[in-house]
């Protein structure tokens, strides 16, 4: 059996009308920003419980156009997660402004939110939060931090469309929210595209002007912007996938579920969640201590998609050489760059993918590794730091 970890013609399969509707675009010739895109931008915002979206290229521009419109830049500085993904960094980088990293927590695999306050300094001028595999930031301290400090939230909820904390959708907490929908996200399009949402009426008709040139009115460029807009065709694609999110999402749930009831006396760990908030799972991130990269390697070889997502953390990547960071300055960080590993999740999967994955990881330990669990003390109970083989 081969277990993918994407499935797209699935999400396509009760859409019959996409096809005639893409071709009526096409002539129609209105191709960027234009009713399709004002009508996803409603759409969106009212999912994600906010005033406005804005529709530009992609995530990465989101936190880009959304950290200029809020007017941070050179000489400021931005605190972020030191495991999140490239994008969160290098945007924050190329406005100008410098990453200040906050080490990961090894339970919730999400950014130390009791680290946090120690990274403010007089030039911090936002905190940007990442939703990071689906799982919701424990937001309210952030935004008690921020509040005291008079620095600005901006939410990476690239990979946490829907996820739900506090009893409201992610995105809706900062000043502004950033998501992606790049093909491999919960909520994705036929290419690049992303948005910003908030419900500041000001910072919507800012980003306008970011997105766009700068231009404010024909001809009249008041400031210097990208050129990030979402085309309509992709806001097709997305108006008509949104009203199945939930419910793929809630799918994405319940494999999750029967990973974690199935695996959990394995010597594996797990993301800690908590029971009033809602996990999206764009990933299911495994936490294995020993032999993560056997592990891996067997999975492959017998068709599971499984795969390591961001093996280096940000302060070990050469792209940011220029900050300094060293080995061992976000221990917890690096410690999970070598120990996460994916299993594959879609909404669509088949119990009997479940099943298979499942009997695969329980295979490697039974069969390959049969001593591997001597000493173990339990999923949430094993010591954080014990010493890989
Ligand atoms: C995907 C992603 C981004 C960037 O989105 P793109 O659309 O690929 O530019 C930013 N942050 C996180 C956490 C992501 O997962």
């Amino acid at each position: 059996m081969q277990v993918r970890r994407y499935n797209f013609r699935s999400q396509f399969a009760s859409m019959p009308e996409l096809l005639k509707e893409i071709e009526t675009i096409l002539y129609a010739g209105s191709y960027i920003l234009g009713s399709e895109v004002s009508i996803f931008e409603k759409e969106f915002a009212a999912f994600c419980e906010v005033g406005f979206t804005r529709g530009v290229n992609t995530g990465t521009d989101a936190l880009v156009i959304a950290m200029r419109a809020l007017g941070i830049g050179s000489g400021d500085e931005v605190i972020t997660a030191a495991n999140t993904f490239h994008a969160t960094a290098a945007a924050i980088v190329l406005t100008g402004a410098r990453p200040v990293l906050v080490d990961a927590c090894p339970d919730t695999f999400l950014m130390d939110v009791d680290q946090v306050p120690a990274a403010v300094t007089l030039r911090t001028r936002a905190i940007i939060p990442v939703h990071l595999y689906g799982k919701p930031v424990d937001i309210e301290p952030i935004l008690r931090i921020a509040r005291r400090a008079h620095i600005d939230v901006i939410e990476d909820a690239a990979q946490a469309h829907g996820a739900i904390t506090c009893g409201k959708p992610v995105g809706s907490f900062g000043i502004a929210g950033c998501f992606s929908f790049h093909p491999s996200k919960n909520l994705s399009a036929a290419g690049d595209a992303g948005a910003i949402v908030t419900s500041d009426a000001g910072l919507a008709n800012r980003l306008d002007l970011h997105r766009g040139l700068g231009q404010s009115g024909q001809n009249n460029h008041v400031l210097l912007g990208l050129n990030s807009k979402l085309d309509a065709l992709q806001a097709l694609i997305l108006r008509r996938k949104l009203p199945y999110l939930k419910g793929w999402n809630e799918d994405r749930g319940t494999v999750a579920a029967m990973y974690r009831e199935r695996l959990c006396e394995l010597p594996i760990s797990f993301q800690a969640t908590r029971p009033e908030e809602v996990h999206v799972y764009h990933l299911f991130q495994i936490r294995v201590e020993q032999k993560r990269d056997e592990l891996l390697s067997f999975l492959q070889s017998r068709g599971v998609d499984a795969i390591v997502r961001y093996p280096v953390p940000i302060h070990l990547q050469p792209a940011f050489a220029q900050f300094g960071w060293k080995r061992g300055q976000f221990p917890v960080a690096e410690t999970l760059a070598d120990q996460l590993l994916c299993l594959p999740i879609r909404p669509d999967m088949t119990v009997q993918e479940v099943d298979f994955v499942i009997a695969e990881v329980r295979r490697f330990y039974e069969t390959q590794y049969p001593a591997t669990h001597v000493g173990f003390t339990g999923a949430q109970g094993n010591p954080f730091g014990m010493a890989r083989l």
